[in-house]
């Protein structure tokens, strides 16, 4: 009987001045050992993940010259994974926005972005409640092909500017490949939809650029699927992401989605990025979005990400789980008593 091993894995951190001769001579001991050595270079480090099945002793790999760190991770994801880097990953997206431990982000807006009046009255509400990032899709994968789809590149444009005047950042969807070059100076956060979580060709796409990038929880995806996109984004080379639960499909009705706060606590411990919740999609109702919202913060999430409009029940999409600005303004209020709470409980 033939005994299956576990594959063994490790991350090698390369000194950033590593000698090409160096580079080969630890390839050169990976191959030995018949594992396949994957590069990855983003935009702060460079590492080698290797994969295979021999019992390797990581001392002797680890003091080959050149090596700044090693470790063995036996998940099928593995840059993103905290048992590697223990330390949580904090985003920094200039004029003092950051997004990760150590702080609550607050993102609202509308589903999609329909007209510059509306963007400006959006924005004077987060102005005013201090909060620094807006959502809102330009490109919308909406399930009926007759729905509204977006104002597309030259709302985007016009999200741009004005946020700009205004030290807001913006999180839009992304839905294609074709479209991260063209929106890249337009976005501070490229966000992958739920229809897009095993979007390979785009996570692949989004791993070449250095943005960050907010991949929302796929409709039927489980934790573990939505590290591995996450993986595929850093193994491509941006280490820059944060996960989203948005609630999957389950056979409860009486609501949209279903927010899985499981989610949350098990995501924290198994990877050092952030996590943030989206309970506008995750229960489709808006009488109960602040509550699911508060639950987040409880549940430990980095942060909220959550659909607010001047005038919901006018919105061109998902009016139903809209807050008007007074919702929205207490929700604000209540969200950063929460997150007081759970760090007194700390
Ligand atoms: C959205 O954020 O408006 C959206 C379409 O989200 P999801 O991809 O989670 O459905
Ligand atoms: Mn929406």
């Amino acid at each position: 009987m033939q005994l299956i091993l576990p594959p063994q894995n490790m991350i090698i951190q390369l000194d950033p001045h590593i000698t090409a001769a160096d580079k080969a001579a630890i390839e050169a001991r990976i191959q030995e050992l018949k594992y396949k050595a994957t590069e990855v270079k983003t935009q702060r480090a460079h590492y080698l993940v290797a994969i295979g099945k021999a019992d390797v002793d990581l001392r002797a790999i680890g003091q080959l010259p050149g090596i700044l760190d090693i470790h063995r991770v036996s998940d099928d994801y593995k840059l993103v994974s905290r048992k590697w880097r223990v330390r949580p990953t904090v985003l920094d997206l200039g004029d003092g926005v950051r997004i990760g431990e150590g702080s609550l982000t607050l993102a609202a807006g509308p589903c999609s972005i329909e007209s510059e009046k509306q963007m400006e009255l959006i924005m004077q509400h987060l102005v005013d409640n201090d909060v620094r990032i807006m959502r809102g899709g330009v490109f919308k994968p909406r399930s009926s092909p007759y729905a509204f789809r977006g104002l597309g590149m030259e709302g985007l444009k016009d999200f741009h500017r004005m946020a700009r005047e205004r030290g807001i950042k913006i999180v839009t969807e992304v839905m294609q490949v074709s479209q991260v070059e063209e929106m890249h100076d337009y976005v501070d956060v490229f966000q992958v939809g739920a229809r897009n979580t095993q979007n390979f060709n785009l996570l692949d796409a989004l791993g070449g650029v250095d943005k960050p990038v907010m991949i929302k929880r796929g409709i039927s995806g489980t934790i573990e699927e939505l590290l591995s996109s996450a993986e595929y984004v850093f193994s491509g080379g941006n280490e820059k992401l944060i996960l989203c639960e948005r609630g999957i499909r389950t056979f409860e009705t009486a609501s949209r989605n279903t927010l899985d706060l499981n989610a949350v606590p098990i995501l924290k411990e198994k990877t050092h990025l952030p996590v943030i919740v989206d309970p506008s999609h995750g229960i489709g109702i808006r009488e109960y979005v602040p509550t699911m919202a508060l639950a987040g913060v409880m549940a430990g999430a980095d942060g909220i990400i959550y659909e607010a409009h001047e005038k919901p029940e006018e919105a061109a999409s998902d009016g139903a789980q809209t807050l008007n600005f007074a919702e929205s303004e207490r929700l604000i209020r209540n969200l950063r008593k929460v997150y007081a709470l759970r760090q007194e409980l700390e």
